[in-house]
């Protein structure tokens, strides 16, 4: 997908309307068209940057994350959910963008189902050494 067609940034330019709730020069939120719940917020930098936020360098991920916070604290004064929880996978859409997801109860979502059987303790152990290694 290329800029020219990002349906995002034609938010951003007001080509599309939506629902915004808050923007300023670099960033604009905006509830979800497609909401699986109600209240579902999308946060976006106006630029179209990588297309997966952990390729975007980190002061502007910072940035972007503070601004998810804020939105987050505004949602929940504002819908009140259970919990509210953020979302990040980017699939459909090669503009970063962060899925603000007000939950009204728990297993809304449905998780995927858990491992049958269990990795062992050794495999468990021998993942998180192996994570714990990457972090350095
Ligand atoms: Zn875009």
């Amino acid at each position: 997908m290329t800029k020219e067609d990002c349906i995002f940034c034609k938010i951003v330019k007001g080509e599309i309307p939506a629902n915004k709730i808050y923007e300023d020069k670099e960033v604009i939120a905006f509830l979800d068209a497609f909401p699986f719940l109600r209240g579902q917020t999308l946060v976006i930098p106006k630029k179209h940057i990588a297309p997966w936020l952990f390729d975007v360098e980190d002061k502007t991920y910072t940035k972007l994350m503070l601004y998810v916070k804020k939105v987050v604290r505004a949602v929940e004064k504002a819908m009140k959910p259970f919990k509210t929880g953020i979302i990040v996978e980017g699939i459909e859409l090669e503009h970063v963008h962060i899925k603000v997801f007000p939950f009204p109860e728990t297993g809304l979502l449905g998780y995927p189902k858990k491992l049958d059987p269990l990795p062992s303790k050794e495999e468990m152990h021998e993942i998180a050494e192996k994570i714990k290694r990457e972090l350095s």
